[in-house]
């Protein structure tokens, strides 16, 4: 027996379609990546996906081949957001801070057949070029300009696509199974790996996630997207911003905190998403200037765990609600956001706050386990850590052009994340199996080291790293970035440590560095600090 209601394929297509017929004149805002802003529609970025779709169409780029972004966060990138999967081509973002190496290998290794770029980009794509067979063309993000072309002959424009393009094309149908988009790991392990979404995954993550407890986008918001939409999709943000008519606020390439704080205030942002660090930078900024973003209700801040410290300034200072998420490039991302029970509404402030400081929970449509090493299913008493792993509607199968699957022989996926799970499904990450300390034979979490240091005033950022050691095999170091202008000296620091965590789980030894290094999604490359100092307390 079938069922008798209309089968209509979950499509990027009538996403985008919904916002623009239903929230034609809700304003998309863009910051410029020469300078200045520019103000457009959900109306005129729907016209103009369908312009650009049935552009590469009429080039000859057929369903499932993939078209290649270099782009930061701005409304022609949203175009091609919808515009290539609406068409049935996959939208592959790239991530301009890899280096020109990894760029050749990842757009090879999808055979991208056209490439959008920044027009600050050329310079980077020109020594290129000759390595990359399977591109038919590359076109600037922007109106002609010749000067361009002397670097790079044969380029396109945006705009003349646009103006190629028609705004009353049909999407042509799709498959809900078959692919929208693709985007490469960083790769911090080996080469990176692509995992390729279909419409339906991305669909079921936006309007899944974007459940009250969950990113919580509705129309009154203006949502600013820090999470650059090169990094897994933005989070799905675009997508579930345009199910929900939600004003966008595109803070193109200028992250750092004093052009954040001045886009908060000036355009009235009211959420936001993005990684830690980043919201380290609009700390400072805020904090410098004295000003207040008052329409700045909350942030979804994840992909590195969130200092607890950070979340109650952000609270105490500036009412802006921190909340937690976690998610991978192969879960589209997001696994888990945090949000409290009705059942948690009579407990102790402190109590509350302990379970914000978590991951949060699994919205409907993914499931977590917790194994040992030979895969037995741990208890979820909120005690016992293990290796996560997690299966669901918007989770990889297997990685872009490997025949093998990706999952354990009975289909879930290995995140290399170490957690705990309580009964109700909280989650909270202990540290990446290849960044924990083994301490004789014990764990140690370097995420709880981490917050410590980071909770020191004179404390701007740390990472906790594992140095070998002849006795203990390993031990905890960590490496500190002052706060400007600070003087802190490394008995201090490790006093600091005194009564919040055991005395063995101490770092052993401090390391003050002017900066760490921060990898192509802002989060803090270990790998490269074990290289430096992980022989630090072999003598
Ligand atoms: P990469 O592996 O290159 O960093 P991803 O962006 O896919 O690429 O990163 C996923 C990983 O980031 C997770 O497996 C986890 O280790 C880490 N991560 C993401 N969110 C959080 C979080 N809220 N807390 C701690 N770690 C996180």
């Amino acid at each position: 027996l079938l069922g008798r209601m209309m089968h209509q394929p979950l499509s990027v297509g009538s996403l985008i379609d919904h916002a623009a017929r239903y929230h034609g004149d809700t304003e998309i805002v863009s910051a410029l990546t020469e300078g200045g802003f520019e103000r457009t529609t959900w109306g005129e970025v729907g016209a103009n996906a369908r312009r650009i779709g049935s552009a590469l169409r009429a080039r000859g780029l057929e369903p499932g081949d993939r078209v290649g972004t270099l782009a930061w966060n701005n409304r022609r990138h949203l175009e091609l957001y919808f515009g290539v999967p609406g068409a049935g081509m996959v939208c592959h973002t790239l991530n301009p801070r890899l280096s020109p190496e990894q760029l050749a290998y990842i757009i090879n290794h999808a055979s991208d057949r056209m490439l959008f770029i920044e027009r600050t980009f050329v310079p980077l794509i020109a020594p290129l070029r000759d390595q990359l067979p399977s591109l038919r063309g590359i076109v600037v993000l922007g109106p002609r300009d010749e000067a361009l072309c002397d670097a790079l002959p044969g380029l396109l424009f945006h705009d003349e696509l646009l103006a190629e393009g028609d705004a009353a094309a049909p999407w042509p149908a799709v498959e809900e199974t078959s692919p929208s988009s693709l985007c490469y790991t960083s790769g911090t392990t080996g080469n990176p790996k692509g995992v390729l979404y279909t419409h339906r995954s991305t669909l079921l993550h936006a309007l899944s996630a974007n459940n009250r407890d969950g990113l919580g986008i509705g129309a009154a918001d203006s949502v600013m997207p820090v999470v650059p939409m090169f990094h897994v999709n933005a989070w799905g943000i675009p997508y579930a911003s345009a199910a929900a008519g939600a004003r966008l606020v595109m803070p193109g390439p200028r992250l750092d905190g004093q052009s954040l704080a001045r886009l908060i205030i000036d355009e009235r942002v009211t959420m936001a998403a993005g990684v830690p660090t980043i919201w380290l930078g609009l700390m400072d900024a805020l904090d410098a200037s004295g000003e207040r973003p008052d329409s700045f209700k909350r942030t979804i801040v994840g992909g590195s765990a969130l200092p607890p410290s950070m979340r109650a300034a952000f609270r105490d200072r500036y009412g802006v609600e921190l909340i937690h998420a976690w998610g991978m490039t192969e879960t589209s991302p997001l696994g888990t956001l945090n949000a409290l029970k009705a059942k948690h509404l009579s407990l102790p402030f402190e109590q509350q706050d302990q379970i914000g400081t978590g991951q949060g929970r699994p919205p409907y449509g993914v499931e977590l386990r917790i194994v040992d090493a030979e895969g037995h299913v741990l208890p979820t008493d909120g005690e016992t850590e293990g290796e996560l792993q997690i299966r669901g509607h918007w989770v990889l199968d297997s990685y872009f052009g490997q025949e093998k699957s990706a999952l354990t022989w009975d289909g879930w996926f290995d995140t290399g994340d170490i957690a705990t799970l309580d009964p109700d499904g909280y989650m909270v990450i202990r540290d990446r199996s290849k960044d924990i300390i083994k301490s004789g034979g014990e764990w140690i979490s370097t995420v709880d080291l981490e917050n410590i240091a980071i909770s020191h005033p004179k404390v701007s950022n740390a990472a906790a790293i594992a140095a070998r050691h002849p006795k203990w095999d390993e031990r905890p170091v960590i490496c500190a970035q002052k706060r400007p202008g600070s003087d802190l000296t490394d008995e201090e620091l490790l006093a600091w440590y005194e009564g919040k965590v055991p005395r063995w789980q101490r770092p052993d030894r401090v390391i003050f560095v002017e900066t760490l290094p921060l990898g192509p999604t802002g989060k803090v490359v270990k790998a490269r600090l074990r290289e430096t100092y992980g022989d630090v307390l072999w003598e």
